[in-house]
């Protein structure tokens, strides 16, 4: 719901202040319509059905796991694709993964969204629909930027959808904010007052390897980036979380583990294998034996480190796998042959 308009169009009614926030508290505690807003009369609910769209998104398709993972694929009112997961875990955390981009500007090699065409950044109202899309099938309590697009290339949108989740169920200490090392932005974020939490696509401690994974790695070194992860840890005291794909034979052995514990202060850091989703790139995962002596050797070395459990693998709702293309082709497929 694009909250600006909203307030437009409330003043250009000549609607009390008040409005805008009982027309906010019911969509953030999942109202599926205004036509639900009982303390709204009837004929302004009307008018605003007519004059504000519910949600700045439309839903596409929707695939639903059988681990309860749900991906969405939506498109803005202009036509651009983008998608959004929700996770539900046994210990009973519901977690979403948002995008902040239509499609990337980067090109790291092994994702998916890196391969496809970059659209444009996401306002923040295209941000929160994805939240709300989900928070209306459940209630949500974590949030990561771990979807389509560098989030910290659209911080002004992405900081202003953050400041609203805790409307929605989801604190800013639950919200994690994940980039491949973009500076200004992580200088940015570590300024901010809100105490979101910050997560760095690290994927190869040596220059050459990070520079072919992750060509951003020539404009922002990773030297400078961790220097910039520590300014953030100096202001917020919170620690930072680094993600790193396990490439069979690309960045997985034990040596490359302890080039990584080389650089990482295990005050600062804790790191988060993540097992590679193969997507079209011809890129291999680590075998599970490769990814344990290479959590062991971190941890020899007194870092923190865990596997990411693996979600919505069965629709490639899986980290790395959001590509809105391969999806639409998918969903094309689908209805031509029920047809
Ligand atoms: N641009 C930001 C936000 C995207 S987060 C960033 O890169 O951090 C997506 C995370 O999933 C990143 O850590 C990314 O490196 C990882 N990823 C990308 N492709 C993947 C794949 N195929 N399998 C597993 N993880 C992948």
């Amino acid at each position: 719901m694009d909250l600006e308009l909203l307030s437009r169009t409330l003043s250009e009614l000549g609607e009390p202040s008040y409005r805008l926030r009982q027309v906010w508290e019911w969509t953030a505690a999942g109202a599926g319509s205004y036509a639900e807003m009982s303390n709204l009369p009837r004929a302004l609910r009307e008018a605003l059905a007519q004059a504000v769209p519910f949600s700045t998104l439309t839903v596409e398709h929707e695939a639903h796991a059988s681990d309860g993972t749900i991906k969405a694929l939506m498109r803005t009112a202009d036509g651009r694709p983008l998608e959004a997961v929700l996770m539900r875990y046994r210990d009973g955390r519901r977690s979403l993964c948002v995008s902040s981009q239509s499609g990337c500007p980067l090109t790291c090699r092994f994702c998916a969204t890196g391969q496809m065409r970059f659209g444009r950044n996401l306002t923040a109202w295209e941000i929160l629909d994805q939240a709300l899309h989900f928070r209306r099938i459940t209630e949500v309590d974590h949030c990561v930027f771990m979807g389509m697009g560098e989030p910290l290339m659209n911080l002004d949108s992405v900081l202003e959808a953050c400041r609203r989740l805790p409307d929605l169920g989801i604190t800013h200490r639950r919200t994690a904010v994940s980039t491949v090392g973009w500076i200004p932005g992580i200088d940015r974020l570590a300024a901010d007052p809100m105490p979101l939490r910050l997560a760095l696509s690290l994927h190869a401690a040596n220059p050459a390897l990070r520079s072919e994974l992750m060509p951003v790695n020539d404009r922002y070194p990773l030297g400078d980036v961790l220097a910039a992860c520590e300014r953030f840890y100096e202001r917020k005291r919170r620690m930072v979380f680094v993600e790193y794909v396990m490439l069979g034979g690309v960045n997985d052995s034990v040596g490359q583990a302890r080039e990584l514990a080389a650089i990482l202060d295990p005050r600062i850091y804790k790191v988060n294998l993540i097992p590679y989703n193969p997507t079209d790139v011809g890129m291999q995962g680590s075998t599970p034996r490769a990814i344990d002596a290479f959590r062991e050797e971190l941890e020899r070395h007194g870092l923190s480190a865990t596997v990411r459990l693996t979600r919505g693998r069965d629709i490639a709702a899986a980290c790395g796998q959001l590509a809105a293309g391969a999806l639409s082709s998918e969903a094309a497929i689908a209805v031509g042959a029920g047809s």
